[in-house]
């Protein structure tokens, strides 16, 4: 995914250029909201701007490879425009912070995740002391300086609450270039929520690779269940969400706070990855299928209500037909609301990169069409329960395709089209719902 927040100023303007995950998303935010502090209007067009700033993932093998290609087109921009400032932030800064200047040399400086709270003085070191190449790739096993962030809407803000991971995922990358996981204090992720909630946002996401082992690496022992209580005091009207949550990590307590709780929403994404014991072996992630729907058959029967969704990985190595029939079976069973569902590829540096039996690329793709279409199926049958229900929507905006149409999203995440006008923009309204489509339920104010 590509997103590009435009900027233009005074006198200098700025583009950042953001891929990968929802915490790169929430760091070009604060990127965006550090620059206009420091007089800088965001804009489109990089043609237009005195400094470009590329906010980078490696989470996927072709991510690497797409910021270089950019960084590559970038060059004549360079050459044409002598003052121009480059700057490559996020996860493959962190990671290859010696290989970028040998392979692109036209980049002025490489910031490493928990860094960018620097960028104005590392700007002003860069525009007044002629100098080249700067790295801030330290510290990044503590936490970042305090930054707040210009979201785009003004009704979703998303607060990181732990930086890192200890899970080492056979798959995954992020231990290796987000450092070990660290907790921030639940007083200053009050603070920010509270900042948040005054500037008038309505829904709070926290974020976190592995939300729910929060308080790692804190003073005060506290775990993820005692921040959530806490912020629910805040005696202001807002929504609770929270990503990702790891199953070995989901306890009970936990799914006694989000039943009781008003203020958190009820849907829960809980990332399985694989159905098959096996295969959730061999990814490390700690939990058997077993486990895994027997924690979904608490949840459910806790709160009926609850809408689920998952990250599935299809064509992990050794991954046989039966494994897949495992993931499919858990599918079927759990009837998720929404599946994130990915073929498997190599990342270099983890382990499962180099694990025989890599999987064909066009098995790959059989396995992962077979599961969309069972999801597709799930998620119709799920959406249709809704038709006839009043449910409450907080109105984002209107819809891109047609803005007449507005669009909203309900305690459950379920995204809901409705007529409506400006006035309803961050707003909460009740709503009867009258149809339902695989991914989307139809709707009228009442
Ligand atoms: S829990 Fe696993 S997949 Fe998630 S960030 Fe940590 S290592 Fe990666």
């Amino acid at each position: 995914m590509q997103n590009i927040f435009a900027i233009k100023i005074m006198f200098k303007k700025a583009t950042i250029i953001t891929y990968g995950c929802q915490m790169n998303v929430n760091d070009s935010a604060k990127v965006k909201k550090i620059l206009e502090n420091n007089n800088y209007e965001i804009v489109n067009d990089i043609n237009n701007s005195n400094l470009i700033i590329i906010n980078t993932c490696t989470v996927r093998e072709g991510a690497a490879e797409k910021v270089y290609g950019k960084l590559g087109e970038l060059k004549h921009l360079k050459l044409r425009k002598k003052n121009l400032i480059i700057g490559v932030i996020g996860c493959l800064a962190q990671e290859k912070k010696d290989e970028i200047y040998k392979k692109v040399r036209h980049v002025d400086f490489v910031l490493g995740n928990q860094n960018i709270g620097k960028i104005p003085q590392l700007l002003e070191t860069i525009e007044n002391e002629d100098v080249k190449h700067i790295n801030y790739t330290y510290d990044e096993d503590k936490l970042p300086d305090k930054v707040y962030a210009d979201f785009d809407s003004k009704i979703t803000a998303y607060i990181s609450i732990t930086y890192g991971c200890n899970n080492f995922c056979t798959y995954c990358i992020v231990p290796y270039v987000r450092g070990r996981e660290r907790s921030v204090p639940i007083n200053e992720v009050i603070d920010e929520i509270n900042h948040y909630l005054d500037k008038g946002y309505k829904e709070i996401y926290l974020l976190g690779q592995n939300v729910n082992s929060y308080g790692k690496g804190l003073d005060e022992n506290v775990n993820f269940t005692d921040l959530l209580k806490e912020i629910c005091k805040i005696d202001k009207k807002f929504r609770l969400r929270f990503m990702s949550p790891h199953p070995r990590d989901f306890t009970d307590e936990l799914i006694e706070v989000i039943k009781n709780e008003d203020k958190i929403c009820k849907n829960i994404h809980l990332p399985i990855q694989a159905g098959s014991t096996d295969v959730l072996k061999m990814m490390n992630r700690g939990y058997t299928k077993e486990e895994y729907l027997y924690l979904i058959e608490k949840i459910k029967n806790k709160i009926p209500d609850i809408s689920l969704s998952t990250d599935i990985i299809v064509g992990f190595p050794n991954e046989t037909d039966n494994n897949f029939n495992d993931t499919f079976d858990v599918v079927e069973q759990v009837e998720f609301d929404n599946s994130y569902m990915f073929m498997y590829s190599k990342r270099q540096g983890t382990p499962a990169a180099t694990m025989d039996g890599q999987i064909d690329e066009s098995e790959k793709k059989a396995r992962l069409q077979k599961l969309i279409d069972l999801q597709a199926k799930k998620s119709k049958l799920q959406n249709e329960k809704y038709i006839g229900k009043i449910v409450e929507v907080l109105v984002e905006g209107p819809t891109p395709k047609n803005p007449e149409n507005y669009s909203g999203r309900t305690d459950e995440n379920k995204i809901v089209i409705l007529k409506s006008d400006q006035k309803n923009v961050g707003e909460f309204v009740k709503v009867k719902i009258y149809d339902a489509k695989t991914w989307t339920l139809y709707g009228k104010i009442i």
